[in-house]
């Protein structure tokens, strides 16, 4: 149970729960390759049955952190820093955003979309979730699409999501981790036939990295 003090600082955002941070390569979707600071925020509710962070889930297990010590880790490192999670827009991002941004670091999130947008972002990477679909201000303001296909029927999620994001957002069908050899292959055709989607693969971890 929080103090009444930090329950106040985490409800605007001066505070976040923090999972973990760590420098590494973004390893999917428009910027894989590129050097990047992660912060992972605890706390989501979408549920998602191959969720590979569900440690992230229950964010009381995560250390409310002021922002300013975060700011001060991520901008001893890379000039980008991605905001990940669990899901972040289940906080008030408008504070870190604008932190980073004063101290002249490119600001990344990857969100379910779940949550309306907050913070103000360089690039954001929606992959939205059937469990509970994005909100319009961030299908209106994503930058890329990634939808996950865990089997057939997400090819026909992946076209309704298109639908809904604007014409320039990048979009991106990236194989789900433990069905890759079964969907890789559905997902080259696809792509080959429909060539306005692109392939994302989760190349972190073919490089053993986070
Ligand atoms: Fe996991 Fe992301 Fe789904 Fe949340 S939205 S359950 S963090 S994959």
């Amino acid at each position: 149970m929080l103090s009444k003090e930090i329950q106040l600082e985490v409800n605007k955002g001066a505070m976040l729960p923090l999972m973990e941070e760590f420098y590494t390569i973004q390893g999917e979707g428009y910027h894989t390759g590129t050097a990047a600071y992660f912060i992972r925020i605890g706390g989501c509710d979408v549920g998602c049955h191959w969720c590979d962070v569900k440690e992230s889930w229950n964010a009381e297990l995560h250390p409310p952190t002021s922002v300013d010590l975060i700011v001060g880790n991520a901008s001893k490192y890379a000039e980008t820093v991605v905001v990940t999670g669990g899901e972040p827009l289940m906080w008030d991002m408008t504070i870190l955003t604008q932190k980073l941004r004063d101290n002249n670091r490119k600001v990344h999130i990857e969100t379910s979309g779940a949550y309306p947008l907050t913070g103000s972002w360089d690039w954001i990477c929606l992959s939205p979730k059937k469990n509970k679909l994005p909100t319009p201000t961030v299908y209106e303001a994503a930058h890329e699409l990634k939808v996950i296909i865990y089997n057939k029927h997400d090819f026909i999620f992946a076209e309704e999501q298109a639908e809904k994001v604007s014409g320039n957002a990048i979009l991106f069908l990236q194989p789900e981790w433990s069905k890759k050899e079964e969907m890789t292959p559905l997902i080259v055709d696809y792509v080959m036939q429909n060539p306005k989607w692109r392939v994302s693969l989760q190349t972190h971890k073919y490089l053993n990295i986070p």
